[in-house]
């Protein structure tokens, strides 16, 4: 069965291989030694003044960064289930939140953020998702970013990137706190939340709030190779394998270059054999078709052709479904994706079967102009 869901993501098998060595104790020198070189090439793949990583799974950075970056009130954009969930966090701490909300495929405009920054001067922090992952919806957070900065540079801009982080290159230059999550575009198993921190941000964490999650604690502690709790070990050595692992496939520019053509090739694919991007501002992390059939060919998929893509939540449940373009992903395996689609629709008797679909991706994927 090819794993093709939003995440959890596919680990590659050396990766697994890498995380299948006897227990390590966590306070020891050659574990210290693993943590320095994961930190050394994290700083490189998320190119910010701090990097922390956090036993616990996306959410639980999402919830460090709200409750240390946000002292007065934070103004989060919900376009899914993923930006809602920053407004949840707020609301379980009893700091103060205001909101912009749209329709699951309608991304944020910066003059809505000015708007609401306007409106709410004592807003301290912005919370935004760079791709939410609800709807394969990329949000414009580095101009959101921007505008915030140029509003008042003491304001937060903490950014979940969580489905963009190794997908492509990110604009870190306003982005006080880049989340990441190592089961999507990371490859690895669930269980281990990254942090990029700015120089502000440190500053603005000062001594921390909260307990597990208390940021100061793990800056300390992290600046000299350790963590405040017991480190998850295994996925730190698999954190470590995987960022070799894409360096020696190329190299960082390499993987988002083939990200970006994989996940162009499968829009230009099912586009012309008829079907709906749902987004209007679709992500490379994945594809998201809104479809009547979406259960259908879902299932379809599963049993006949074994491919598990995944569904939507909430009150697009039924109406969509998510084909994953994070990690290193073979273009065969894409192909046969945009292939299974095509031939589903003619069993559902929608069109007949001409290999539209995997011509077109090819085409644009191996295309000169590519
Ligand atoms: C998956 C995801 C999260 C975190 O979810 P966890 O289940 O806690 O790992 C947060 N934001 C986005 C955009 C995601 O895709």
């Amino acid at each position: 069965m090819l794993l093709f869901t939003p995440g959890p993501t596919p680990v590659p098998e050396s990766v697994r291989i890498a995380m299948a060595g006897e227990t390590l104790h966590h306070r020891t020198p050659e574990f210290e030694a693993i943590f320095e070189r994961t930190r050394a090439l994290l700083f490189e793949l998320l190119g910010m003044s701090e990097v922390l990583m956090l036993a616990s799974s996306g959410t639980g950075a999402m919830e460090a960064a709200v409750t240390n970056l946000t002292h007065a009130k934070l103004l989060s954009i919900n376009s899914g289930k993923f930006g809602e969930r920053f407004g949840k966090i707020a609301a379980a701490h009893g700091i103060a939140n205001v909101e912009i909300k749209h329709e699951w495929d309608t991304a944020a405009s910066v003059a809505e953020v000015q708007a609401a920054l306007d409106a709410n001067p004592d807003i301290d922090a912005i919370a935004i998702q760079i791709c939410e992952s609800a709807g394969g919806l990329r949000h414009n957070a580095e101009a959101i970013a921007a505008a915030v900065k140029a509003h008042n540079p003491s304001i937060m801009v903490i950014a979940d990137g969580i489905t963009a982080v190794g997908v492509e290159k990110i604009d870190v230059t306003n982005i006080d706190c880049l989340i990441s999550g190592s089961q999507k575009a990371l490859m690895l198993p669930p269980g281990l939340a990254i942090m990029g921190l700015s120089s502000a941000a440190i500053e603005k964490i000062g001594k921390g709030k909260g307990y597990y999650f208390n940021l100061a604690t793990e800056i300390k502690n992290q600046q000299k190779n350790t963590t405040a709790w017991t480190a998850a070990t295994t996925l730190i050595i698999g954190l470590e394998s995987v960022l070799n692992r894409i360096k020696a496939e190329g190299g960082l520019s390499k993987l988002y270059d083939e990200t970006a053509r994989r996940a162009r090739a499968t829009r230009e694919a099912l586009v012309a054999i008829g079907l709906h991007i749902y987004p209007t501002t679709p992500a490379d992390s994945m594809t998201t078709i809104d479809d009547e059939q979406a259960p259908k060919i879902r299932t379809m998929l599963k049993k006949e052709f074994e491919i598990n893509m995944a569904g939507g939540q909430d009150h697009i449940k039924d109406l969509i479904f998510r084909i994953n373009h994070m990690g290193l992903i073979p273009a065969y395996e894409a192909a046969w994706v945009v292939n299974s689609i095509e031939l589903a629709l003619e069993k559902l008797g929608r069109r007949t079967f001409d290999g539209t679909a995997n011509k077109v991706f090819s085409t644009v994927y191996f295309g000169s102009n590519a």
